[in-house]
């Protein structure tokens, strides 16, 4: 029903109630039920606002109509009375009529959502199945049809296959960890630059077109979960390499502050929208792309609940087409120097932290520490 509708029926309503107080019934009689009908109605199609208003035109008809009648006074506050009921109780029908439809909507975006994850889920699988059994029929050819590169290239297939797999499936676990409320870290002592020279190497190795620099101090040691930490900075940089083009450049920035550290993963890719920036942390967030780049939208909400469990934060600052910049704030305990640090720091400071560490990112940013890989060429243009 339109709302025009909707509003002719109400006025149709309340002209009937008139009619029929003044019309039919005789005399002094007054059927207030009679304006409430209107209402009613209204509280099944309107929103609680239009609800309330149309409850109080109401209330104004009962009195308007009661001054003709010269009814006595003393009728009247129990009259306004049960307009007031009346309209309590049928704007909290129509707050909940909304409440329950909004719940119905969100319901069925997630099922829609966890369908999709599925679907992703389905597809990856498949894949890193296909490829150990491409591999594992190769290895099983006949000895005199193989070759020592087709052995090789089936044991690629293979390992790749595998890992694969296994990426997978921790991240499954680690979704259904956070989605328990048991998602822990382990902090201890280490050096956050030594964990990134590693993750560095390793990612140069599955992204052999992208140029990954680093650009670190000698060391940062502090206190941090290093499998989980290892585990959010692959992700970063995974992402940063997936979703920008062959030959471009990812740089990985640590810094230090009085209370941990920051990590600064850019890159120069296809960047996000701002209306999707939000969700990228939410669980199954995969943005539609329309392209076959493999992954299930949950890294991003386990880096976040890494951070988190760290006492700290994840954002990121991006525009389509013109690549993004994550940062995360990484507290630590063992390396807070000044009182504000001492316990773990609040929000505004790391806010303070974050503001800082993107305004190094965008425009200062030159690598001073490069690992075994290209040459550094790298000059940022500021976003
Ligand atoms: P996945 O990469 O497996 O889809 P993530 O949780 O890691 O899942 O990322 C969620 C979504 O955020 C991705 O689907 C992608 O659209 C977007 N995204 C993440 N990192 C980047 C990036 N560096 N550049 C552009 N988009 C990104």
């Amino acid at each position: 029903m339109t709302t025009i509708q909707a509003l002719l029926l109400v006025v149709a309503g309340f002209a009937a109630a008139v009619v029929v107080n003044f019309g039919v019934l005789p005399g002094d009689h007054i059927v207030s039920s009679l304006y409430l009908l209107p209402v009613l109605f209204a509280c099944h199609v309107w929103r609680p606002r239009a609800v309330a208003v149309t409850a109080m035109a109401a209330a104004s008809l009962y009195i308007a109509s009661a001054q003709v009648e010269e009814r006595p006074l003393t009728v009247w506050p129990f009259g306004v009375l049960a307009f007031v009921i009346g309209g309590y109780l049928t704007v909290q029908f129509s707050v909940q009529r909304e409440e329950i439809a909004r719940h119905a909507e969100r319901e069925s975006e997630e099922r829609q959502r966890l369908q999709v994850f599925m679907g992703m889920v389905a597809h990856d699988l498949a894949g890193s199945v296909t490829n150990i059994m491409a591999g594992a029929d190769m290895l099983a050819e006949a000895p005199e049809r193989r070759s020592e590169e087709a052995d090789r290239v089936a044991i690629a297939a293979i390992t790749s296959g595998t890992s694969q797999a296994r990426r997978l499936l921790t991240d499954l676990r680690d979704a259904a960890a956070i989605g328990a409320g048991q998602f822990n870290v382990a902090p201890g002592r280490m050096d956050l630059v030594e964990l990134a020279r590693e993750i560095v190497a390793e990612q140069r190795l599955g992204n052999a077109g992208h140029m990954i620099t680093l650009d670190a101090p000698d060391h940062l040691p502090g206190d941090w979960d290093r499998a989980r930490v290892g585990q959010l900075m692959a992700n970063l940089v995974s992402n940063a390499c997936k979703y920008s083009s062959a030959g471009s450049e990812v740089l990985v920035v640590l810094r230090a502050w009085s209370g941990g550290a920051t990590i600064g993963v850019q890159d120069q890719g296809i960047g996000i929208a701002p209306d999707e920036q939000a969700r990228i942390f939410e669980p199954f967030a995969r943005v539609e792309r329309g392209d076959d780049v493999p992954g299930t939208g949950l890294g991003l909400w386990i880096s976040k609940a890494i951070a988190e469990s760290h006492g700290g934060r994840i954002s990121v600052e991006s525009a389509a087409h013109r690549g993004s910049s994550f940062t995360v704030i990484l507290p630590s305990a063992e390396r807070a120097t000044g009182e504000q640090d001492a316990a773990r720091p609040d929000e505004a400071r790391i806010d303070a932290v974050e503001r800082a560490a993107r305004a190094g990112g965008s425009t200062q940013l030159r690598p001073n520490l490069v690992i075994a890989g290209p040459p550094a060429t790298y000059a940022m243009e500021p976003r």
